[in-house]
């Protein structure tokens, strides 16, 4: 085991197999976080990016099984910010410091592709980088945000499992998903992607075709989040994924994919008080503090238990600073793209 990882370490390579060992025993464990750890500090340094996250609309047309947001969802009080407000948030992001906003919602198409356009020019006169993640849209719409000057975007695979896909995804295509991605890498996007982890049938070995899916597709930023059921959702009565094994993917995804931008998510954090520090102890060197305001962070439920629904942006800033200089790590003053090699 140790000589695995060890050599993953070293050549950031780990066949399938190999992989799922890693993922199903936990006798390694401190091991593994210990390697992902030191290949964060080799290709990425002590920085830690901060990308301030504005959720602008709960309303979505899809239908995804375990997202409180989905369509089928009556109970769910839906709000959608006007373009004013969204800029508003963004302002807000700068005066706190951030070089990145992360606009994320449902796939709500009262947001036309002129209405974000102009949204994303009027950012950007910020000196704002900029990432999207509203989900699949058609190739010239992802040309369109481009060209307004979109940097980046995130769009996860959730599961590489299709059939998995297939039942909890309805009325959706893993195929066309996949596209999308490989659309967004030719226009030059920075690309996000990621997965679930713990959805309800989901083996370990499709869990490690998730990591070497983010290899092939060459990833620039990867979220690993465990699933959370939702009572709003049919999956609510399904168990849920570990905080545990969540941060043994993103560790795995670190030892392969090296020098890019990994996150740790919010979610991580709902299921361990510790769990976005001990995930930056592990592997990840993002966080996405929310500057959105008042009760639209509480709305923006897509599973529950969502930390820090009642404070501030202005708090959140404060509080994951502090996080970040306690384990001797600081707060980055650049963009955080990808590094260009190795
Ligand atoms: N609509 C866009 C972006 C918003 S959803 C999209 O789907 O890409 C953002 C992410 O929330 C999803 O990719 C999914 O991985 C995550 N998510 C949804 N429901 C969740 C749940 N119950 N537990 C944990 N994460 C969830
Ligand atoms: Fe909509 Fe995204 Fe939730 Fe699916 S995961 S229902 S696309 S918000």
């Amino acid at each position: 085991m140790i000589q695995l990882i060890e050599n993953g370490e070293k050549t950031g390579k780990l066949t399938k197999e190999e992989l799922a060992i890693l993922l199903k025993s936990s006798d390694w464990d401190a091991e593994l976080f210990q390697a992902a750890d030191r290949v964060r500090q080799h290709y990425m340094g002590n920085a830690v990016h901060l990308r301030g996250l504005i959720e602008f609309s709960n309303i979505c047309r899809q239908n995804c099984c375990y997202c409180g947001l989905r369509r089928d969802n009556t109970v769910i009080e839906r709000y959608r910010l006007a373009p004013e407000t969204i800029l508003d948030f963004a302002r807000k992001a700068k005066s706190y410091g951030y070089q990145t906003v992360v606009l994320q919602s449902g796939e709500d198409l009262y947001y036309t592709v002129d209405k974000l356009v102009s949204v994303i020019r009027e950012i950007k006169k910020l000196d704002l980088a900029i990432t999207l993640s509203i989900g699949e849209k058609s190739r010239e719409e992802y040309a369109a945000y481009k060209k307004a000057g979109a940097d980046r975007y995130l769009l996860r695979i959730e599961t590489t499992d299709k059939e998995l896909y297939r039942r909890l995804d309805p009325g959706m295509n893993w195929e066309h998903r996949a596209r999308c991605l490989m659309d967004l890498k030719s226009l030059g996007y920075e690309l996000g992607s990621g997965s679930l982890v713990g959805l309800p049938g989901q083996t370990i070995e499709s869990l490690a075709d998730d990591i070497l899916f983010f290899k092939e597709i060459d990833a620039d930023m990867i979220g690993i989040g465990p699933f959370i059921p939702n009572g709003d959702t049919p999956l609510k009565y399904e168990a849920g994924g570990t905080f545990n094994l969540s941060v043994k993917v993103m560790a795995l995804v670190r030892l392969l994919l090296r020098n890019i931008n990994i996150p740790a998510t919010t979610a991580m954090e709902t299921l361990h008080p510790q769990g976005r520090i001990l995930a930056l102890q592990r592997g990840a060197n993002v966080v996405m503090p929310n500057v959105t305001e008042g009760d639209y962070r509480r709305l923006y439920a897509l599973y529950p238990g969502k930390i820090c629904i009642n404070d501030t942006p202005a708090h959140c800033r404060g509080c994951i600073t502090g996080k970040i200089v306690g384990i001797g790590r600081f707060v980055s003053t650049d963009y955080g793209f990808r590094p260009k090699s190795e």
